[in-house]
């Protein structure tokens, strides 16, 4: 991370004491430290692709033509990457992630995929046996849409299979959690608990409630969870960022943290311990903030973590019917989901954070959410449109159709996660019925429309793996290649969109589109090199095309181990 190439020249001139080496040094800092020869490079910010070779020197990306230009770079201290006509593109950013929730999974109960209940509580059982006595057992991904029973679980199973400690289980979505008897007992959750502003205890028949808490509701736990100390909690940290990096990713967001999180990310930076650059989008506590409105953006040495958003959450999530709507559920007609933050709180941050420099993401998947958003995010602007503001959309699954057109006028960018399409397509026409799917997850729609799209995965509730979003992006099928054609196929991408929605737009929604995001000369060397051409191979290969190298601002922060694949 820290060489002497990033050292001034009088530095050097001084380390070294002596001028008959002041040739040689003035050379070196000339001459390319590394060279990917032979390759297949998409620029992004111009179509198609070019063969021929990319020079980085100082981090940054110093020239990309043919071999013989870049070669005349070259000096003694030069690294020659020999490609084979591989393919390089630029390093993939996740527009919308949790790495520190990452971070978090990776040391959970792994509950993602579990087919019934039963295989829940096996996982739950097995893990609680290997931890210390009276230990919170906390697992994460559960999801009923998989089990032959998709209703919500009662507690009364888990509780009989691991009475003595108490289970956490937070939902695939995150946005509901199920505990145990001796769970409730300790966070002191019974008959006589009221449910919370934006939150929603289930219950049964006589009031009792069953274990689920949705949304606000697991706030009910705030305090009463022991979290990981702090060294754990970095590398925990690293651990994501280190997976991160493996699979093609060079910058990632990381959406709603608090202070101690932000800490975190600055140790590990400062450390060199921060492979991937890293943007943060404030949680909304007021008196972060505030704190944050008064100092004002931070983007820190090197572009590596940044520090100019705050993320709201309008309403909750579609498979806990947490998702606000305009009309009720269609399979659940007394439900209309869950408004968490009203026009006039969005309206509010949002005037702040335009003054101070901040930029606003809003949770948002129902129709009633997106469009309470889109009110709140109006009337900051005047009415008018903001574009340069690069207010976000978060999810933005399901539309108006005016509102998609009202989205895209205002300048706000749709922040999609292509794989939350593949991952609810079989169940979401249950939830919405046959005339909302029109404005559901439509990508090519908010296109047409003129809007800007920033794609990601919402890791950990998908995989982190931006091959997988490539692939649901351009399909919108299953793995298996279901449906036939994809869900509702006129919303699918070109692999052309979806390239720049994980590039160049992705960085342009983080204001690093100066910086990163495509292979242009100047910009800061961040780039993947695939075994074979993620462009051009049959869709169904996309998931399996080789990450064979991994750079961030030049520095090689992946590379595959021969052996492996
Ligand atoms: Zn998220």
């Amino acid at each position: 991370m820290w060489n002497t190439k990033n050292l001034p020249v009088f530095a050097l001139l001084a380390a070294l004491g002596s001028m008959p080496f002041c040739a040689t040094v003035s050379r070196a800092e000339d001459a390319a430290d590394l060279i990917l020869r032979h390759g297949r490079f998409y620029p992004v910010s111009s179509p198609g692709a070019r063969e021929g070779s990319l020079v980085v020197r100082d981090g940054r990306i110093a020239f990309l033509g043919d071999d013989a230009g870049a070669m005349a770079l070259a000096g003694s201290g030069t690294e020659v990457v020999e490609l084979g006509g591989r393919t390089v593109t630029p390093g993939l950013i996740d527009a919308h992630a949790h790495l520190a929730g990452l971070g978090a999974a990776l040391v959970q109960v792994d509950l993602v995929g579990a087919a019934s209940y039963d295989e829940v509580i096996r996982r739950v059982r097995e893990a609680a046996a290997g931890l210390p006595e009276g230990a919170w057992v906390r697992g994460r991904g559960w999801d009923q849409n998989l089990w032959p029973d998709t209703r919500f679980p009662h507690h009364a199973a888990l509780t009989e299979a691991v009475p003595d400690r108490p289970v956490w289980l937070t939902r695939i979505d995150g946005h509901a959690a199920l505990v145990n008897a001796r769970a409730m007992e300790v966070l002191g959750i019974d008959s006589g608990t009221v449910d919370p502003a934006g939150g929603r205890l289930i219950r049964d028949e006589a009031g009792r409630p069953t274990g689920v808490l949705v949304d606000r509701a697991m706030e009910l736990a705030a305090g009463g969870i022991p979290g990981a100390g702090t060294e754990e909690r970095r590398r925990q940290l690293e651990l994501a960022a280190r997976h991160v990096a493996s699979v093609g990713l060079t910058t990632v967001t990381d959406m709603g943290v608090g202070g101690a999180t932000i800490t975190d990310y600055k140790a590990l930076r400062d450390a060199g311990r921060l492979p991937v650059r890293a943007a943060l989008f404030l949680t909304d506590d007021e008196a972060l903030l505030e704190s944050w409105f008064a100092s004002g953006p931070e983007v820190g040495p090197e572009r590596r973590v940044i520090i100019r958003g705050v993320k709201l959450y309008a309403d909750g999530a579609l498979g806990s019917r947490g998702a606000a709507l305009v009309e009720p559920y269609a399979d659940d007609p007394a439900n209309v989901g869950l408004l968490i933050t009203g026009t006039e709180r969005i309206a509010d941050v949002a005037r702040r954070a335009l003054g101070a420099g901040f930029q606003v993401g809003v949770h948002a998947i129902g129709d009633r959410g997106n469009l309470v958003t889109l009110d709140g995010l109006e009337k900051a602007f005047g009415g008018e449109p903001h574009p340069e503001a690069r207010f976000r959309l978060e999810h933005a699954q399901i539309m108006r159709l005016q509102d998609i057109g009202r989205c895209a006028r205002l300048g706000v960018i749709f922040s999609y996660q292509p794989r939350h399409a593949t991952s609810d397509m079989g169940w979401a026409d249950e939830r919405l019925g046959p005339q909302r799917l029109a404005g559901a997850y439509a990508w090519q729609k908010a296109l047409a429309a003129g809007g800007r799209l920033a794609l990601g995965s919402d890791f950990p509730v998908e995989p982190a793996d931006p091959r997988l979003g490539l692939y649901s992006a351009v399909t919108r099928q299953t793995l298996d290649g279901e449906p036939p054609g994809g869900w509702l196929p006129g919303e699918r991408l070109s692999r052309d969109e979806a390239l720049r929605g994980f590039t160049l737009d992705a960085a342009w929604s983080l204001f690093l589109d100066d910086e990163v995001g495509s292979l242009d000369v100047g910009k800061r060397a961040d780039l993947v090199v695939f075994g074979r051409d993620i462009m051009t191979v049959p869709a169904r290969e996309i998931p399996e095309t080789r990450v064979d190298l991994t750079l961030v601002g030049g520095e090689i922060v992946y590379r595959r181990e021969e052996s492996s694949e």
